[in-house]
């Protein structure tokens, strides 16, 4: 929506609210909040267009087969915002690569004002590459250049100009296929590191015109080694990671489930099957990692002292009123060190959160590498941390009920 229209339609609510704005007594934003907290459930037309726009945002960066046509067309419009010295064959797309889409300048005015609002939308709301668990058939589908791992730098050396244009490399993957004759000493076929090597590989690059292939195959293999753990394409697709669960155990915790029975504590991540999947919003820019997401404890994968068995359970005084107080009890045995009462703090109040926020204190009470099994009778926690964690996860926790809580519960888990 063009941003004189929003201002428009603003005003027309304004006037209508306050009487042809003859005096404003109450700010706007609490209008907007719903009827039992004391709003009126106003539209809010300025979020309302920004979700729009992040819903653009999301099926324009939608990179499976099924890609709109008009999300590859608006590649190439914003392609062409890219610093006149960049290399443009290998420009993709800022969302996958370090180039940052200038703010202003005579270029801007190529966007139309849909795609001025959609970028605009993604950077205010913070869309990084932020997936948790990146799996590494999707680092292989990253582009090679300008590679979002790295710093913004111009192209100029021999190998890497070489590797663009004669070796058509364009994503991580080409430059795996480059470096394999380093990589693999294949017995019918020797690669010899110099720039006249007769092997089958460096003979079709010759015919290519590049006239030194050694060299352009260690140039992609640096640049693959210097790509941070989390970005590396050489990590295995399930690593030993601590973030998966066997499958016998899945298998276990079905039947554990209907038999109302011990159910392990499942703290897979799904891997999303295509690029899309690893994008997220509202993310915490200085908060983004660059080594793999891990789940072991410090001192190893071999748990360390007896189970401890914590009963918790949750209470609400006045539960789903406005002066609501709740907190959570732990209790292990009489005279038990681990046996506490906490009181929720913070304005978030109701049975549900004393409830869970008994689990958090009893998973932060005993170390990682300590067999820990809670018991607890609310189903509603139960299903949240033993069902719908994966799915929340992919949704990005957004319109979740109780969110930072399950999050840390999950975290301490
Ligand atoms: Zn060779
Ligand atoms: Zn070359």
């Amino acid at each position: 929506m063009p941003s004189q229209v929003e201002t428009a339609l603003k005003k027309i609510i304004n006037d209508f609210i306050w009487d042809d704005g003859k005096g404003t007594c109450i700010a706007q934003e609490f209008l907007h909040q719903p009827k039992e907290v004391g709003g009126l459930d106003l539209l809010d037309i300025k979020s309302q267009n920004e979700a729009i726009e992040l819903m653009w945002l999301k099926t324009y960066l939608n990179f499976s087969p099924k890609r709109q046509p008009w999300a590859a067309i608006t590649d190439l419009i914003i392609a062409g915002l890219a610093q006149e010295n960049s290399i443009t064959q290998v420009i993709k797309t800022p969302f996958l690569q370090c180039w940052e889409i200038p703010s202003r300048g005579p270029r801007l005015t190529r966007l139309n004002d849909d795609i001025k609002c959609m970028i605009k939308a993604a950077k205010d709301q913070n869309t990084n590459l932020a997936a948790v668990k990146i799996p590494a058939h999707l680092r292989k589908e990253l582009p090679a250049w300008y590679h979002t791992d790295e710093k913004l730098t111009t192209i100029r050396s021999r190998p890497e100009k070489c590797l663009i244009e004669k070796h058509e490399t364009r994503l991580i993957t080409d430059l795996i296929n480059v470096s394999a004759r380093i990589r693999n000493q294949n017995v019918t076929n020797i690669h010899t590191p110099n720039p006249f090597c007769p092997c089958q590989d460096c003979a079709t690059d010759q015919a290519k015109g590049c006239y030194n292939p050694h060299e352009c195959a260690q140039a992609a293999l640096a640049k693959l080694q210097n790509l941070s753990p989390k970005w590396n394409p050489w990590g295995p697709e399930n690593p030993i990671d601590g973030l998966s669960l066997t499958p016998s155990r899945k298998a276990n915790n079905l039947q554990a489930k209907i038999n109302n029975d011990e159910i392990v504590f499942n703290p897979s991540l799904t891997c999303g099957e295509s690029l899309a999947d690893i994008f997220r919003v509202f993310t915490n820019p200085n908060r983004l990692s660059t080594t793999p997401a891990l789940r072991l404890p410090p001192l190893g994968r071999t748990p360390i002292g007896p189970k401890i068995t914590i009963f918790t359970d949750g209470a609400c005084l006045k539960n789903g009123k406005r002066n609501a107080t709740c907190g959570g009890g732990t209790w292990v045995s009489r005279g038990n060190p681990l046996n506490a009462s906490i009181r929720v703090p913070g304005p978030a109040q109701s049975n549900q959160i004393g409830e869970i926020a008994a689990v958090i204190q009893a998973a932060a009470s005993v170390p990682l590498s300590q067999p820990l099994e809670i018991v607890l009778d609310s189903k509603y926690v139960i299903e949240g941390l033993t069902n719908n964690l994966n799915n929340w996860e992919d949704q990005g926790w957004i319109g979740i009920q109780n969110a930072p809580f399950f999050q840390r519960a999950a975290y301490l888990l």
